[in-house]
């Protein structure tokens, strides 16, 4: 194996829907961000956690981000979760190679156990964008690659827990994965991955595009945004459009906000990168700014409170949805609560469950 799977199952929601960004994407420096490193500590809180190596806040993970209460609050969901479900021995941070995908196919999956004839397959997610549990390739190409320690096994379930993500399931996601849809999607992770080695990889436009690194290089990409752009040169022809064109306008102009959001956001980064390393660039260079001051989690605010008699804690209420969320049964704050009127705009497509793109929010099918 070497140091980087060019199939990564991380990335099987992009490379899977649109093999083309493997070649596309091939030799790019893997950048880290805040919210990578601060993924990276809180992986680290979940393993010490399920091994009973206790932590505390404040104290730097190994790459030297502070352990928050957050983290420590999202490892424990993470070890009761997968404890109530294990009769056995608890796999964590298992690097699995996936040859039934590709021989470049392996990664580290957060944790899987074994009990009775189910494989229980866990990935932890730390950021704020929900993820759906139902087909997710990146789990399916895990079950695959742990499928070799439990050979006799009648069930795979693969689940979620993603302490932060407000979705209407709950933290904790799972569901079993009919044996029929477990070897279509591995199917169709075979066929991607032999078609991205192709003479002529497939490049196929979609949700997923906005997780790829590929977007500013990607001819695909840079197609569909030019031709939003031809599109929108307006007919002024038409001197009193009617309800129906002005909704279609709208839907088309907010795709088109969203892609020109995306090649902005990759610009962005790419230009960053290159400038970082040493290139020049005439329009635009890079300046160094400092971010806001934030308190660190242990801040002592009573004592702070006490020597300078300014009241500095929260002093506003939490949503009631905010409530809940902290653990608040619905039944007690059911008669004191209300929902205000309004009015929103909703796309008729997506109530008819048909996206602008045809996929769901990270590119999945
Ligand atoms: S930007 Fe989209 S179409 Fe282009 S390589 Fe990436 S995923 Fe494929």
């Amino acid at each position: 194996m070497g140091e980087h799977s060019r199939f990564s199952p991380s990335k099987a929601h992009i490379w899977g829907n649109c093999p083309g960004c493997v070649p596309i994407t091939a030799g790019r420096k893997h950048t880290t961000n805040a919210a990578a490193d601060e993924g990276t500590a809180a992986h680290w809180v979940t393993e010490q956690y399920v091994h009973g190596i206790s932590t505390s806040v404040g104290v730097p993970a190994p790459n030297n981000i502070p352990v928050t209460n957050e983290m420590l609050q999202g490892a424990k969901l993470f070890r009761d979760e997968i404890s109530a479900r294990s009769q056995g021995a608890i796999y964590t941070e298992c690097k699995l190679s996936i040859p039934s995908i590709h021989e470049d196919c392996f990664g580290t999956l957060d944790a899987f156990t074994v009990s009775n004839d189910t494989l229980y397959i866990w990935d932890y997610k730390f950021g704020w964008n929900p993820v759906d549990v139902h087909g997710n390739l990146q789990l399916i190409a895990y079950a695959s690659g742990a499928l070799v320690y439990a050979p006799r096994i009648k069930h795979i379930s693969i689940g979620l827990i993603q302490p932060r993500a407000y979705h209407k399931d709950g933290p904790v996601r799972s569901y079993i994965v009919p044996i029929e849809e477990f070897n279509t999607i591995i199917e169709k992770l075979r066929n991607a991955a032999e078609n991205a080695t192709s003479k002529s990889p497939r490049l196929n436009t979609g949700q997923h595009c906005r997780y790829c690194d590929g977007k500013l290089m990607c001819p695909a990409y840079n197609k569909l945004t030019r031709d939003i752009m031809d599109e929108f040169s307006v007919d002024y022809s038409v001197e009193a459009p009617t309800i129906d064109m002005i909704g279609r306008e709208l839907v088309d102009l907010l795709a088109m906000e969203d892609i020109i959001k995306r090649r902005i956001s990759a610009a962005n980064a790419e230009l960053t990168t290159q400038l970082q390393n040493g290139g020049v660039c005439n329009t635009w260079v890079l300046n160094t700014s400092v971010g806001r001051w934030m308190w660190v989690d242990n801040a002592p605010f009573t004592e702070i409170e006490a020597i300078t008699g300014v009241t500095i804690s929260k002093t506003t209420h939490i949503t009631p949805k905010q409530a809940v969320k902290e653990g608040i049964a619905w039944d007690h704050i059911k008669p004191y609560v209300y929902k205000s009127a309004g009015v929103k705009l909703v796309p008729a497509e997506n109530i008819d469950g048909v996206k602008l793109f045809g996929g769901t929010n990270d590119g999945r099918k």
